[in-house]
């Protein structure tokens, strides 16, 4: 694989990151389960895998996963209609990103352990972060590369203060305890 290859496989991975990343935070910070149809699917999972993190395991993939395949399966197939390939192959990634997620919360083979001690693939140690006080960084849950960075910039501080003032609409608060 060329240099060029490399480089769009990889930037296509960090963006899947990076958009799941933007979903989970807008679940965990403004998801209310009492929202049709979204609060029961997607909410309040999401929920539940705060209070009991390793419930999320006990489905078989298909329940842990489709509330992303589907959206981002339909990302993908409209992309790849309008020709835009690397945003299909992007969505392509981020249909996986809860699967990922899975693996953080569990032991996995070697190889998978290869690739979170690489930050490839989130690992646990730094997605364990996100479920620390305050319970409102770390939100990219396919890689141990941005999470770091976003909060160093105080990315999600900002994008809720940008929100906030523009919409009135704010997130609920930090937490010291779960
Ligand atoms: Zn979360
Ligand atoms: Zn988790």
């Amino acid at each position: 694989m060329g240099a060029v290859m490399l480089l769009y496989v990889v930037a296509a991975w960090l963006a899947a990151d990076l958009v799941t990343g933007v979903v989970h935070w807008w679940e965990d910070r403004y998801g209310d389960p009492s929202w049709p149809i979204v609060g029961r699917h997607v909410i309040a999972p999401n929920i539940l895998h705060h209070q009991d993190q390793r419930a999320m395991l006990a489905g078989g993939y298909w329940q842990r996963n489709w509330t992303t395949i589907v959206p981002a399966a339909a990302v993908a197939a409209v992309a790849l209609a309008c020709g835009q390939r690397w945003v299909a192959l992007v969505a392509a990634f981020a249909t996986q990103a809860n699967e990922v997620h899975g693996w953080a919360h569990q032991r996995c083979c070697r190889v998978i352990r290869g690739l979170q001690l690489l930050g490839v693939l989130c690992s646990p140690d730094g997605h364990g972060r996100h479920h620390r006080a305050p319970f409102a960084t770390d939100f990219c849950v396919m890689t141990d590369a941005l999470n770091p960075v976003l909060s160093a910039v105080g990315f999600w501080r900002l994008l809720e203060f940008v929100i906030g003032c523009t919409t009135g609409v704010w997130p609920r608060p930090e937490r010291t305890t779960a």
